[in-house]
């Protein structure tokens, strides 16, 4: 069974139909790179599996749950899937270990001790286990972004989606944030990332997708999607037409 199995799904803003039935299905385990041009819905993608957005048509279906366009569903389906952004979006009165406890004791009502235990141990994860007492402004950004990854990490997500998360780095710092996630990868960890990381995509994922004008143009091993682009487009994309 899919951990993830996303079936036409649309999705307007307005009269602008930015999704136009997607199908997709992610089995447990798999790394996902999601590439595209600027306005092609990866973005719109993402933030429908994780609830940030309402669907107009389809399904989408999470550990076997269907995503219901209420509330209470998408927090659940908020707690099920973790999302990291370009912006780090830290607390900046927060230490690090402080921002990664935060949502286990809010939402899931961890007690403070075990939050901090975990805290530690996701920091530990992403190579910060030493900076739990930094302040963002303390850490440079390929660290914060780690602390981003370590807190959604806290909630025990079944899947993470990334969104363009080196994207706002210095080129210095992009590398040590990419570690990190192909160490997340090897760990079995569900990856759906959208990225500009080409090389990156060829060497950790098990499958590309690649979107045109909302819809799935293009998907399969990386070696098929960047070695023999069947399609035009794609080509283009890539700079090889
Ligand atoms: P990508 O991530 O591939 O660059 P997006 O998913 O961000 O693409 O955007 C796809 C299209 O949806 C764009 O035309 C964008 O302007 C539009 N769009 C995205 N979010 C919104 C929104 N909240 N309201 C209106 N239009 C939106
Ligand atoms: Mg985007």
């Amino acid at each position: 069974m899919s951990l993830i199995a996303i079936t036409e799904v649309r999705k307007r803003f307005g009269d602008n139909e930015v999704l136009k039935g997607i199908n997709l299905d992610v089995a447990a385990g798999e790394v996902i790179a999601i590439i595209g041009k600027s306005g092609s819905g990866k973005s719109t993608l993402l933030r429908c599996i994780n609830g940030l957005e309402t669907i107009d048509e389809g399904t989408i279906l999470v550990a076997g749950a269907q995503l219901a366009p209420d509330e209470l569903h998408l927090r659940a389906l908020r707690l099920k899937v973790g999302m990291i952004f370009q912006s780090f979006n830290l607390f900046p009165h927060l230490t690090a270990g402080r921002n990664v406890m935060l949502s286990p004791m809010v939402v899931k009502k961890v007690p403070a001790k075990e939050a901090q235990a975990e805290a530690q141990a996701r920091l530990e994860q992403v190579g910060l286990g030493h900076k739990f007492d930094a302040y963002p402004d303390e850490l440079s950004g390929g660290q914060q972004q780690r602390v981003a990854i370590a807190r959604a990490l806290a909630m025990k997500p079944l899947a993470l989606l990334c969104d363009e998360i080196t994207s706002a780095l210095d080129p210095e710092l992009v590398n040590e944030v990419l570690q990190v996630v192909g160490k997340l990868a090897a760990e079995g960890m569900t990856l759906l990332m959208v990225t500009h990381e080409m090389r990156f995509a060829r060497e950790v994922c098990d499958r590309v997708v690649f979107m045109h004008q909302g819809r799935v143009h293009e998907i399969g091993p990386p070696e098929e999607v960047f070695g023999a682009p069947k399609t035009l487009e794609l080509q283009q994309f890539l700079g090889i037409a």
